[in-house]
């Protein structure tokens, strides 16, 4: 099932997309009241099917505004370095020559979170290096700690897209830390909405490809991953909880914009469209913008 939340006019709602639709949850009895509490509550099966009955109250997809799926719980946890192509090109910048033997964690603010359709602001007073970065996202379903790679897929709730936007000049300006360049204000488009493991079981051999003014970055296969998502699961859970609507960001191939020769930012008006293959297309316009 698709999983989207979504704006239609002044209220927002949730529910489950199908022929083009979107179903609303405000209109079933009891149902939760965001993707976020769907997940808190243990039977969230039982939810998605009620919502996915044609029966229920729904919307055209074009007359709503699509949101990010969900609110994460906490900061996401994002990996770096977890493509070959991507730790080749990255050398200089981080020292890193061979890929890495365990996964490299880190942590991008949940405020800088935005949905589908929506503007990527930066401040130039700020940075003046934005640059791209399309990566399969995991939405944890289900609490755990030391998860085995085993055990790992039934912790997933479901996959989106997200675009792991980042400011390089303030990337490498903490000593190794990436948590500043990476969590600017809408510097985490979400979306379209979340592809839950029903239909897509396990996230293997889909292709992912970045595009900016329709120009193509980036093209890879999600069989590309160094490590693979049990494997990133396990590692994110030693020794640490992970809730329900932890979010997990698995890396980005080759093909940023810093380490083209010359190097490539994002500037007012770009459109940059970040695509997997069976989940969807998230579409996002850079705007350029003062301090409030
Ligand atoms: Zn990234």
């Amino acid at each position: 099932m698709r999983v989207a939340t979504y704006r239609a006019g002044n209220e927002t709602s949730w529910g489950v997309v199908r022929d083009e639709r979107v179903s609303d949850a405000r209109a079933v009895v009891g149902a939760p009241r965001s993707v976020r509490d769907l997940l808190e509550q243990t039977d969230h099966s039982r939810w998605l099917r009620g919502l996915a009955d044609p029966g229920v109250r729904a919307f055209a997809l074009g007359d709503v505004q699509l949101l990010a799926p969900l609110e994460p719980r906490q900061d996401l946890i994002a990996l770096g370095l977890n493509y070959k192509t991507h730790v080749a090109e990255t050398t200089g910048a981080t020292k890193q020559v061979a890929p890495p033997k365990q996964p490299i964690l880190f942590g991008k603010a949940a405020s800088s979170v935005t949905g589908p359709d929506a503007e990527v602001c930066f401040d130039p007073a700020v940075t003046s290096q934005v640059d791209w970065e399309v990566e399969l996202a995991v939405v944890i379903g289900r609490r755990g700690r030391n998860i085995s790679p085993g055990a790992a897929q039934g912790h997933i709730f479901g996959y989106t897209v997200a675009n792991d936007v980042s400011a390089r000049d303030l990337q490498f300006l903490d000593g190794g830390q990436w948590y500043r360049g990476k969590s600017l204000d809408t510097f985490c488009p979400l979306g379209p909405w979340v592809v839950t493991v029903d239909e897509l079981v396990e996230a293997r051999g889909l292709r992912l490809h970045l595009q900016v003014n329709g120009v193509t970055k980036q093209d890879a296969s999600t069989d590309d991953l160094i490590f693979a998502i049990p494997e990133i699961i396990a590692s994110a859970s030693t020794g640490r909880t992970l809730y329900p609507g932890d979010v997990i960001l698995t890396g980005t191939p080759g093909g940023v914009g810093f380490t083209r020769t010359p190097p490539e930012f994002l500037h007012d008006g770009d459109v940059v469209e970040a695509e997997i293959e069976r989940i969807g297309v998230l579409r996002n316009r850079v705007k350029e913008s003062g301090r409030p």
